[in-house]
């Protein structure tokens, strides 16, 4: 018997922003609404991750905003998707493409988000591994004082570095001065040029020792390594979780998924995890759009949890940690 009709990978191929905006904005009425829903895993701006690994099939939504008028067509369907499923606020990846001007490759994402009406949008940072000269981390220190971003992002496995390589500690300790939490990419990645043994989820318990006054975010769950992730985060206070990208695809096809019980396997798994860390205040709620429609991803998560500890999930724990109002 076959459960899934396409692979993960295949699904990634196959994605393109047509089939994602529009769709999932109608998909199924919001059976778990919460008053409050904040993705905190959000790329409203192209990562250009597929220049620096070499993987074309990445998928491009965001080419469009290279035509005249395009970050407005490009904000009006992202308002519509967010909207849509009811988002209130939303944290925005970084570009790894950086510049002496945008030294944490937010610009794409704050030009976007002028163009997304009716949704409060954060920059997230990059961290460069190859960019710890002081003369660039001044730079960074600059916009991180101005209060431009809620957290730092290491694409671990995409770019060839462990979490404990030197280029990544002086961003923990900035993290650290302005409170601002460090999010890893762990687990699989969406590129055969990526390597895996860089974002394995232990890697992160000796930098969580080691910086214990930095908050780290484990990027989805480390998945497939959802156990070895849960005992970091269950063992270091200083460890949180987002939960995005455990399936990916456009509403039909998380319409089949339903049917042919993947997401109640892929569910299963995941409780797993977090009934071995014994507590959801450090859970955060990502759907990594435009890889998966973020309404019917929100119905996935909310299967995760007992309906008391959604709020927490969907918007309290984020508040807390990236300090939002
Ligand atoms: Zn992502």
């Amino acid at each position: 018997m076959t459960t899934f009709p396409l692979s993960r990978r295949d699904l990634l191929a196959s994605l393109s922003s047509a089939a994602l905006v529009g769709l999932s904005a109608s998909a199924a009425a919001a059976e778990n609404a919460t008053p409050e829903l904040i993705d905190v895993h959000l790329h409203i701006a192209s990562s250009r991750l597929s220049r620096s690994t070499g993987n074309e099939a990445l998928p491009e939504p965001f080419d469009q905003t290279l035509q005249p008028g395009g970050f407005e067509r490009l904000g009006a369907q992202i308002a519509q998707e967010l909207r849509g499923a009811g988002v209130t606020q939303g944290l925005c990846m970084p570009s790894t493409e950086i510049s002496d001007a945008d030294p944490l490759g937010i610009q794409r994402s704050l030009t976007q988000a002028k163009h997304i009406a009716g949704v409060k949008l954060h920059a997230i940072g990059l961290a460069h591994p190859e960019r710890f000269d002081l003369d660039h981390l001044k730079r960074v220190e600059a916009v991180l004082e101005s209060g431009a971003v809620k957290a730092l992002k290491a694409y671990l496995g995409y770019l060839h570095y462990d979490p404990y390589s030197v280029g990544y500690r002086a961003y923990f300790r900035l993290a650290a001065k302005y409170k601002i939490p460090v999010i890893f990419h762990t687990g699989d990645t969406n590129s055969e040029r990526a390597k895996l043994k860089h974002a394995h989820p232990l890697a992160i318990d000796e930098i969580a020792v080691d910086f214990p006054h930095t908050n780290f975010v484990l990027a989805h769950f480390g998945n497939p390594w959802v156990l070895d992730a849960a005992q970091v985060m269950y063992k270091n206070p200083n460890v949180w979780v987002d939960l995005s990208a455990f399936l990916v695809g456009t509403a039909e096809q998380f319409a089949t998924m339903h049917q042919s019980g993947v997401v109640e396997r892929t569910v299963e798994r995941v409780r797993e995890g977090i009934e071995f860390v014994e507590a959801s205040d450090r859970f955060l709620f990502g759907s990594d759009w435009p890889l998966a429609p973020i309404a019917a991803y929100r119905d996935v998560v909310a299967k995760m949890f007992p309906a008391n500890e959604r709020a927490g999930v969907f918007a309290d724990n984020a508040k807390r940690l990236f300090r939002l109002s």
